[in-house]
Order: structure tokens, then sequence, then C-alpha cells
């Protein structure tokens, strides 16, 4: 026998006798984080133990399985968030801010070999490669090398870029929902350079944005200094994708998502899954460290930790982490207005409202390897060299993991193995962006809705 819990009501109702018993505090424990959550680590009554009953369980409260969430509740659901963690605290808390209108380069684009052995020689470049961790990461390696064919490159910007039309409604009915629109700035964004050769050398990615109708504008060193007068005027040429828009604070937002959810009558299991109960084909229940949760449908949301649950759906993909860093400093009088990514320096400096964020980097490492900050420190003696009276001292420090497939393409499928399990992670550099999309397509997923798209390029299996 199976149990429905219900948080809004605070009742749990047998499956089959459907009679809703009241629970009294301490029968069950529940712990307040602040207005509106919860914590269901154990239930305690009686043969009741563990065990309630949620329509759809998604896992992982980053910005990608709290957008799933929500887009699912909207269908009315009954939701339950499923994350050890407060919401918004991992990939999702520090990453450079920006939904962008026009990233659609992958990482593996046709010229990337040759260059990369120069990054890594670089003691302060933005490419580190933790060596004991090679034998494990040479399967993703090769078949990054695989992408770099320009037809795979060109097909892996392709799925990227289909995926971006959706991006500003999505975010748009999420931010609406939860009542926070003032927390994404639509200013555009801008990728600066020093000289024209390395304008020069961005012409695919202009060429790509071109074929697929993103709007830009190449601006002069007279029309940077008025869009970013807090930049010193050593830079040439930029690009600007006014479409493009920067979140103030992307942790925060997460966590105004799950607010939303659990105020409108979803809840958060602070609690880790483990596994899977599956019977005739369907995935019956969510074993977490606390409870056994029935459930109707899954969606598994966690990032770079999807590996081995995706395992158990039936889907072996190799998803590994791309770390980043970041460094919060002061911001400085002339403020820097938006997200500014620096061609030859290989950094971002982006507007938060704690301050001004640099971002760097990407390293392959374990994911619960220690963070090695010297590389994002070195960045900031850098950063002084583009933005005049910078203070250099450091706020705060972070590490995080961008889960990634070697084509840079997300999955957003159903289970290969379980028709009432789905996979949303792998977003990848483009995660904050592409989240609220990828809640959108799922929802459509399991309502057996047309998501208008071929989402062959995002399946669960070959890649
Ligand atoms: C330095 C840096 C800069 C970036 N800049 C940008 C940018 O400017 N724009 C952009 O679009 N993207 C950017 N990204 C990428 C983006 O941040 C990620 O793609 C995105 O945050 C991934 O979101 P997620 O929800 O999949 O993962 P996460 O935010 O990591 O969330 C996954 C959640 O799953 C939970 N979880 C893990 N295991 C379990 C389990 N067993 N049970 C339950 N829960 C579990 C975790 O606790 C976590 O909360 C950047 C990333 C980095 C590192």
């Amino acid at each position: 026998m199976r149990y429905r819990f219900n948080w809004r009501r605070n009742t749990i109702s047998s499956s089959v006798g459907g009679d809703e018993i009241r629970l009294d505090e301490g029968r069950w424990r529940a712990e307040s984080y602040g207005p509106g959550y919860r914590k269901a680590a154990e239930a305690n009554a009686g043969d009741m133990k563990g065990k309630f009953m949620a329509t759809i369980a998604v896992i992982g409260a980053g910005i990608v399985g709290a957008s799933c969430a929500l887009f699912l509740q909207r269908d009315g659901h009954e939701v339950v968030l499923i994350d050890p963690e407060e919401p918004g605290t991992k990939t999702s808390y520090g990453n450079a801010c920006s939904i962008s209108a026009a990233s659609i380069m992958p990482t593996a684009t046709p010229g990337i070999t040759r260059k990369i052995p120069g990054m890594l020689m670089d003691p302060a470049g933005p490419l580190n490669i933790r060596w004991r961790y090679l034998p494990r990461l040479a399967p993703f390696l090769l078949a990054l090398l695989r992408n770099t064919t320009p037809e795979r490159s060109e097909a892996n910007g392709e799925a990227i870029a289909n995926l971006v039309d959706g991006v500003m409604p999505a975010y748009a009915t999420l931010l609406k929902d939860a009542g926070v629109e003032s927390m994404v700035r639509r200013q555009g964004s801008l990728k600066v350079f020093r000289t024209e050769a390395s304008f020069n050398a961005s012409r695919r990615e202009r060429d790509l944005m071109t074929k697929h109708g993103f709007s830009f504008d190449v601006l002069n060193s007279d029309e940077l200094r008025q869009l970013e007068p807090g930049l010193r005027p050593m830079f040439e040429r930029a690009i600007y994708t006014p479409d493009s828009a920067t979140a103030v604070n992307p942790g925060r937002m997460v966590l105004e998502f799950t607010k939303t959810l659990i105020a409108n009558g979803g809840s958060l299991l602070q609690e880790k899954a483990l596994g899977f109960e599956v019977a005739h084909g369907k995935v019956t229940a969510v074993r977490t460290t606390g409870a056994v949760l029935g459930v109707d449908n899954v969606v598994l949301a966690a990032g770079p930790w999807s590996r081995e649950l995706a395992k158990d759906l039936g889907a072996s993909l190799r998803l590994d982490a791309e770390r980043g860093y970041h460094v919060m400093l002061k911001m400085p009088e002339t403020p820097i207005r938006r997200f500014v990514l620096f061609a030859d320096e290989k950094f971002v400096l982006v507007p938060h409202e704690d301050g001004l964020r640099l971002t760097s980097g990407v390293e392959y490492a374990k994911v619960d390897a220690p963070p090695d900050y010297r590389r994002i420190r070195n960045m900031i003696a850098l950063a002084a060299g583009v933005v005049p009276d910078l203070d250099q001292s450091e706020q705060s420090i972070w590490c995080g993991n961008r889960p990634t497939l070697p084509d840079s393409v997300p999955v957003i499928d159903r289970s290969p193995r379980y028709a009432n399990a789905f996979l949303a992670f792998g977003h990848s550099h483009l995660g904050l962006t592409l989240g609220p999309v990828t809640g959108r397509i799922i929802a459509d997923l399991v309502a057996g809705r047309d998501t208008g798209l071929d989402l062959s390029p995002y399946r669960a299996l070959d890649r």
C-alpha cells in the first residue's frame, strides 16, 4: 500500500482507501527552512514509515529542476522537488549570470585541438586538467574530439540554437509566476576584442549567429565606450547582442522559483535521491535517504550528479563536469553594467546584486575534487588591467561543476527504459539560459503535447 502525502494540508491518505489522516507535529518531523520550507526527513507513523506519494518527483533543485517543477505544476500536477541541499546553491548559484540570446558555439569546434596544448601550458590560462583524472576522462575527451568536425560542430550549434527561441518566453512565464521580473535585466551582453586580429578570429561565431537569425551589432571602440564607460579604452572591437539578459542573482532566483512552487502547493523534500523502485516497465517510487516516494512520473535533473541515476533509468551517458570558478569583487565606482566576455583575456565580468563577479575557466577534474583557486585568483590582476580603479580584494570565491556531454548539447528526453521517467541535464555552459525552456519541454513531454521541436539531438542514447 502507498500513501499520498500532502504538505499543504498536512495530511496523509492511503492510495487504497483514500481516507485522510491529519498529521500532528511530532508524528512527522517537519523542520522549517524559512517561509514555506519543510523537510520530510523521516516519516514516523507506524507502518507508514517513510512512504508517501507524489504525482511527479523532480530530482535536483537547480535552475533546471526548479523550472521543470514549476512548469509541471502549471499543468496541475502535484510536484515534489527533491534535493538534499538548499535550492539553487550548487552550479546554478555561481555562474556568470548570463541569459544568452546568442552563445550557441559548442566547446568542440574545428580549431580547438590546435589551441588546447597552448591553453594547458599557460598557468594563468583558462583550461586545466587534473592529470590524475585523465583515465576516467579519456572516453569523454575522445568523444569531444569526434565532435570537432565542421559537420558535427555545426549540428551541435544548431541543436543549441533551436532551444534559444524558447528561452525568453519561458523565462517571462516563470519570472511572472514568481513575481520576480526585476531579477532579470535585459541590457544585452558584450564580447570585447583587443585587436582587429582577435575580432577576425570570431568570424565563425558571427556566421553562426547570422545563420540562425540572432541579432548582434559590431561596435568600434567609441561605441563600446558609450555602452561600458567603466572599461579602459583598450578594445578595438566588440560584439553586442542586445537580446541577451543578466540575472541579478541566479541562486536567489532559483530559491524564489522554489518558494513559488511551495506557495502553490508543491513540496521540497530535502533528501538525496538514491535510486528507483520499478515494476511493469515503470518507475513506481524514488528511494531517498529517508523515504520511499511513490510516483506517477519522475524527472531527473540533478545536473553534474545525474550520471549514475540516469544509468538506473537506462541511459548510459558520457556526462562529465567542466568545472568553473568565480570570485566576487566590489563594484567599481563606474560600474560594469552588463555581462562582458573578454575574448583575449578569457574571463567574464558581470554585475551581480552583491558586487562584480569575475568568472573564468574550464577545469576537468572529479566533481568532488578539492578546488584549486590559483588560476581564478591570477585573473583578478588581469581584470584590474581592463577596469581602472578595481579594488582587487576578494569578497568571496567559489567553484562549481558544469554538467557537460562531449557535444555540449543537453539531454532532454524520456528514459529509454521507463516511459514515465524523464531526463533533463547536461546543460554545460548554458544551463542558466536553457533551464526554463527545458522545463517547458519536459512538461510538454509529460503531457504528451507537441514540443514544436525535433528532439532527436537531445536524446538520452549514444552520447
Ligand atoms: C563558472 C560558470 C559560469 C557559468 N556561466 C553561465 C552563464 O553565464 N549562463 C548560463 O546559461 N550558464 C552558465 N553556466 C552553466 C550553468 O550554471 C549550469 O549549466 C546550470 O547551473 C546547471 O543547472 P542544473 O540545474 O542542471 O545543475 P545544478 O544547479 O548543479 O543543480 C543540480 C541539483 O541537483 C542536486 N542533486 C545532486 N544529486 C542529487 C541527488 N542524488 N538527489 C537529489 N538532488 C541531487 C544538487 O544538490 C543540485 O542542487 C556557468 C557555469 C559555471 C560553472
